[in-house]
């Protein structure tokens, strides 16, 4: 056996890729299985980004981009990020683009966090956010939320699990697993106390254009008077559907954006060329927001009319909550949600991903993303099995 070093201890493969390796493995054996459970959104990449991706590479722009990004990316995302928030004094400076947000977060935590430290986590969280927080020797905290109000969090909450070692706060509105987007208030009383208490906010936003309620999902570039420790992460994954391009970027503090570009630069030497040129193409075209909205609104008929089949099964309970691209079942047949998914896979045939996954047994996630008729007989099947 090998023994590995301490850095890998707590290194688990990702559950929810694993899942969905499992469930495409079973189909193909022939078996029938509608996977629901891979956070993958079905439309095709915009053609604005696929155009400029041929084009790059046609004329030959397939060198080692800038290890922060093309300085035409890292400007796109600045002026993206402010047109679509209040931060409207972004640069490039402030911008790491690199290989999704899962690289950006991990490089931005490696900078930050160390052994002692502890990084305070909401539960239910993206399985990431755990694994990340380990692998930089920190300890995460996790931060139960309630279903009973719609997993709120507020500062109070986050108060009570802070110690004098508190370093960070993973935030991640709108919520994968749960669908939960925190109010403007919360979110400014939670910047303040952070600001207070000197601990570093990641912002997860990958979701902030998948908002289905009124005017829009507020991001914490919107809150102006906010403090300096704060980075937001986006990407081309979900709200461009491109998530096999692997674009993402963040947003934060100079000294920080460098520091983590180093980090990159000794690691992976940042994101793939023609993946920036799609980018920075499709972030800049005027198509941009029409092309959000539809696939935003697709979602957003996907989504409601999913809840209302999941509305009537009466061995689960459903929130109706407004973004992401996930619905978050609660489970009320008495069975464990890992034995749930299990029979829902191999009886049922539909892959979902278990609540153990993300910190709160007793729910199954599964995701509205999917094409239409694959969603309709998921639903079927899980209602069937539920009875
Ligand atoms: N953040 C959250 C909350 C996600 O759910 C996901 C993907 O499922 C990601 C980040 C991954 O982003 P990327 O594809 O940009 O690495």
């Amino acid at each position: 056996m090998i023994e590995f070093s301490n850095n890998v201890a707590r290194l688990e493969p990702s559950a929810t890729l694993a899942i969905t390796a499992r469930a495409k493995a079973m189909q193909a054996e022939g078996l029938s299985v509608i996977n629901l459970s891979a956070g993958e959104p079905s439309f095709p990449t915009p053609e604005p980004a696929a155009t400029a991706a041929t084009a790059a590479v046609a004329a030959g722009k397939t060198g080692y981009p800038p290890t922060p990004g093309l300085p035409e990316l890292r400007s796109a995302v600045a002026r993206y990020s402010a047109e679509t928030t209040a931060a409207a004094n972004a640069e490039s400076s402030n911008i790491l683009v690199g290989a999704g947000v899962k690289q950006v977060l991990f490089n931005v935590s490696y900078c930050l966090f160390g052994p002692g430290d502890e990084v305070l986590v909401p539960a239910p969280y993206w399985p990431t956010y755990l694994a990340t927080v380990h692998l930089t020797r920190a300890t995460p905290v996790v931060v139960p939320l309630d279903w009973s109000d719609g997993f709120r969090l507020t500062a109070a909450t986050l108060d009570a699990h802070r110690t004098d070692r508190t370093k960070g706060l993973l935030l991640n509105s709108p919520s994968n697993p749960s669908g939960a987007v925190m109010g403007r208030p919360d979110l400014e009383e939670i910047l303040a106390w952070a600001g207070e208490h000197d601990v570093w906010v990641l912002s997860d936003e990958i979701y902030r254009r998948l908002y289905y309620g009124k005017g829009s999902a507020t991001s914490v570039l919107d809150i102006m008077d906010r403090p300096s420790r704060v980075v937001a992460l986006d990407g081309m994954s979900k709200t461009f559907s491109m998530p096999g391009w692997r674009i993402g970027w963040g947003v934060g503090p100079p000294e920080l954006m460098a520091k983590a570009s180093a980090l990159q630069s000794q690691t992976t030497s940042g994101a793939a060329g023609p993946s920036q040129y799609a980018s920075a193409a499709l972030l800049d075209s005027p198509e941009r927001e029409s092309i959000i909205e539809n696939f935003r609104s697709a979602l957003e008929r996907r989504r409601s009319e999913s809840l209302k089949v999941l509305q009537q099964i009466s061995n689960i309970e459903v929130y109706d909550q407004p973004g992401a691209i996930y619905h978050y079942l609660r489970l009320r047949n008495g069975q464990t949600s890992v034995d749930a998914a299990e029979s829902l896979l191999t009886q049922a045939g539909v892959a979902t991903i278990p609540g153990e996954a993300f910190g709160t047994p007793g729910y199954l996630r599964i995701t509205f993303a999917g094409a239409d008729e694959l969603l309709t007989e998921g639903i079927r099947r899980i209602a069937e099995y539920f009875g």
